[in-house]
């Protein structure tokens, strides 16, 4: 159950009632927020007079619902928005991994050439090897800290676990929770304490409750800036990375409050296919679409299979904005 309390009610009888509600609490504007088990379908009487608004939920996916919300959430990424009713897609372009600082200045001049307003790229990299390139670490997030100084971009990069959460939480605009990362309760209560924009990735065998919920931890400490990702699931098909799951897409954005972020690039595998998958994400009316892309995808340290050149990622960009106002969204 959520339950809205009245304003001025005071911290001690939010003490006194979370116990044996067992509930989570946490401010929203001038007012305080319970959330319970969903065991709990009815207010207690002596707590009836504090409580303004509740609504009941049959299963833990109550702070992202629709039932909660009814409206798409809005989240503010330094001067843009994503979600809400603005009708955007979101391109978030730049390379799987910071390399050096020349290839990371390379990708933001060529993110902003395009208009765009937000560069990604990984600097603590989940890698499944340990033999791989595992990223440039705390050197990496100071190279994207200085291309946002420099070009005055929004940036994005992950937390791979939660030795470094509270640097990346300091440095970058978003942080990313990787596909392998977001069961990470040490990540997720972190980004729970910050009201800095989350984007959550699904992992590859994750349902869409165990998705929701992963969003239900950051929500649950009090910050409301949380953005989806689905990025592919593993099936039995083997020709392509991953599974992009286009259904579970449609079934969150009946179901969920939360803007949408599609990643083809992880899904595919290959830079082949990324461009006409990107098409048929933004046909669905998504908040954001995430493409890696790189100088020169032939030297990637990582997922250099699947990173577009910066010429075929300015040509899918051009070929992505009538779709996306075919559905009545700008790319942006
Ligand atoms: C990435 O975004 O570069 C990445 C590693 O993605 P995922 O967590 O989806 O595998
Ligand atoms: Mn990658």
């Amino acid at each position: 159950m959520i339950i809205h309390l009245k304003e001025g009610v005071s911290q001690s009888v939010i003490e006194e009632w979370s116990g044996p509600l067992k509930a989570l609490h946490f401010k929203k504007d001038d007012r305080s927020v319970l959330v319970t088990e969903t065991s709990v379908k009815e207010i207690p009487a002596g707590f009836q007079t504090y409580v303004e608004e509740s609504w009941v939920f049959d299963n833990d996916i109550q702070l992202a619902s629709k039932k909660y919300i009814k409206e798409k959430r809005e989240v503010r990424i330094g001067d843009v928005s994503i979600g809400g009713q603005t009708n955007q897609t979101i391109l978030i372009g730049g390379p799987c991994s910071v390399e050096s600082e020349g290839q990371i200045r390379n990708s933001a001049e060529f993110i902003k050439s395009l208009g765009l307003t937000t560069l990604r790229g990984g600097c603590y990299k989940p890698r499944t090897s340990p033999y791989s390139f595992q990223g440039l670490g705390y050197e990496g997030l100071m190279l994207l800290k200085k291309m946002r100084e420099e070009f005055g971009l929004n940036i994005i990069t992950e937390a791979r676990d939660a030795t470094h959460i509270d640097e990346i939480i300091e440095h970058s605009d978003v942080i990313q929770i990787g596909a392998k990362a977001m069961y990470d309760q040490g990540i997720l209560r972190a980004c729970a304490k910050t009201n800095k924009p989350v984007l959550i990735k699904r992992g590859f065998g994750t349902t869409l409750k165990e998705f929701a919920q992963a969003a239900e931890f950051v929500l649950s400490g009090g910050n409301e800036n949380v953005i989806l990702c689905e990025r592919g699931l593993r099936t039995f098909e083997t020709n392509t990375r991953f599974t992009l799951d286009l259904c579970g897409v449609a079934w969150l954005q009946e179901h969920v409050n939360l803007p949408i972020v599609l990643d083809p690039s992880h899904a595919m595998g290959y830079a082949y296919g990324v461009p006409s998958l990107a098409k048929a994400c933004v046909a669905m009316g998504i908040d954001g679409l995430l493409i890696e892309t790189h100088p020169d995808p032939s030297v990637a340290k990582s997922d250099a299979s699947q990173q577009l050149d910066h010429e075929t990622f300015a040509k899918l960009l051009n070929e992505l904005k009538p779709v996306a106002s075919a559905v009545g969204y700008s790319m942006i």
